[in-house]
């Protein structure tokens, strides 16, 4: 089989790709190793209207099971600190759905789809790449002008092709979630938790969904004592108030790369979402930089096939707009993670009590300066912050 663009993983990046691609008019196949699209999920849902709509995406209405006016922040000891207002504003999905509608939008565009397909290795032929794929028919060799490692975190497309794309051990953290009912908890807002013995260099979650919550916790496992396993089982018995009465209906986990890897492209192959590594490094949320990795990249790819130049400098474009768009924001969001990462839970405290909603909101669109000024309240804090944020 021959096709101009092969996508590898049905995720959120994947099936925008091949959205994107098909609508182009190039024949594009997507091979997704789960016998079914969504499921099991990785995720605790989260994702801004204010994001969406730049994205300029009308999700279909049956992907959204929970609508959020904000987020409600709990220092170590309890203190809440409350963010709301338009940029706030959120949903919560069903992921199941929606990544299953992403993809029959790109059916829509024509673009095809094989499921319980694994791709297993590929290789240079003729100025293309020859996939092996594993199928329930066996295994397929596809050769395709542009390969797509829409695959995630656990991406092997880039490693294939050649792309250093391991990081440090300290820039993954392992998320654990249950999807529980029978919570006893405000179901309008999401709720964050912090503290290093609730979730080390993390922090724990509780996303309100229609009839459920996701409750989970991210935690950079090298600081930690116990698995995030055991921390999340903690924090449900800490919690006695919230989960007197609940259970869990789901349990799912997954890696989070909370930093960023350069090389995006080589020839014929782009990475796009986890597979290259793009989440937000301070609340690890993917979903958003996902998308519009793959928007970047389909346009980027579009070009270079009409050109028929899909070397790896004509793809460098991709890599550039990126950087164009998210690098200074992402390094000075790596600057306040390193900071944030050496916080106490007394520093926790004192945060809690000199920052309101909007300066969070503030700090996680990487704006620091106005930051370093509050700080000047609370020297102890101010000597971390011009270490870590200057
Ligand atoms: C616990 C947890 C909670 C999270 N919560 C949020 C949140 O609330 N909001 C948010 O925005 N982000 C969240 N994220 C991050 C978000 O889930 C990811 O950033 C997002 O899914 C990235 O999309 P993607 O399409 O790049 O990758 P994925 O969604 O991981 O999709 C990759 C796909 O590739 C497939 N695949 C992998 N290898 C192969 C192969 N060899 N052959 C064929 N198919 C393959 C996989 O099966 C998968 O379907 C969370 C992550 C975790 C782990």
């Amino acid at each position: 089989m021959k096709v101009d663009c092969l996508i590898v993983g049905a995720g959120p990046a994947g099936s925008v790709m091949a959205k994107e691609m098909a609508s182009y008019g190039y024949d594009v196949l997507v091979v997704e190793k789960k016998q079914e699209i969504g499921c099991p999920k990785r995720c605790a849902e989260g994702v801004t209207k204010h994001g969406l709509d730049k994205l300029e995406m009308k999700i279909h209405p049956l992907c959204i099971f929970g609508r959020i006016k904000g987020a409600i922040l709990y220092s170590p000891s309890g203190k809440k600190v409350l963010m709301e207002g338009e940029e706030m504003e959120g949903y919560v999905l069903e992921r199941k759905i929606f990544e299953k509608w992403l993809a029959a939008e790109a059916i829509k565009e024509g673009a095809r789809y094989m499921v319980k397909a694994q791709a297993i290795d590929m290789e240079r032929k003729n100025g293309n790449w020859l996939l092996k794929v594993k199928t329930i028919e066996g295994i397929k060799e596809i050769e395709a002008k542009l390969v797509v490692g829409a695959d995630g975190v656990e991406s092997k497309v880039g490693r294939w092709a050649g792309l250093n794309t391991t990081n440090k051990i300290t820039d993954y953290h392992s998320g654990i979630q249950f999807e529980m009912a029978g919570l006893n908890i405000e179901n309008k807002y999401i709720h964050i938790f912090f503290g290093r013995e609730v979730a080390p260099l993390g922090y724990a979650w509780i996303f309100p969904k229609a009839f459920s919550f996701n409750v989970g916790l991210g935690i950079l496992v090298k600081q930690a004592k116990m698995r995030a396993y055991d921390y999340l089982k903690k924090f449900i018995e800490e919690h006695e108030e919230i989960f007197r009465n609940a259970q869990p209906i789901e349990i799912n986990a997954g890696g989070v790369p909370v930093a960023h890897f350069t090389e995006m492209v080589t020839d014929g192959v782009m990475l796009v979402g986890d597979a290259a590594q793009l989440v937000n490094p301070i609340h690890g949320g993917g979903i958003y930089r996902a998308i519009h990795s793959s928007l970047m990249a389909a346009e980027v790819a579009n070009k270079a096939l009409k050109e028929n130049d899909l070397s790896k400098e004509r793809l460098k474009e991709y890599e550039k707009k990126w950087e164009e768009e998210y690098g200074e924001k992402t390094k000075k969001l790596m600057k306040l993670r390193a900071f944030l990462e050496k916080l106490e839970d007394k520093d926790f405290e004192l945060l809690a009590e000199i920052l309101q909603g909007e300066d969070i909101y503030a700090l996680t669109q990487a704006k620091l300066n106005f930051f370093i000024k509050k700080l000047i309240k609370k020297p102890s804090l101010l000597v971390l912050a011009k270490k870590y944020l200057m």
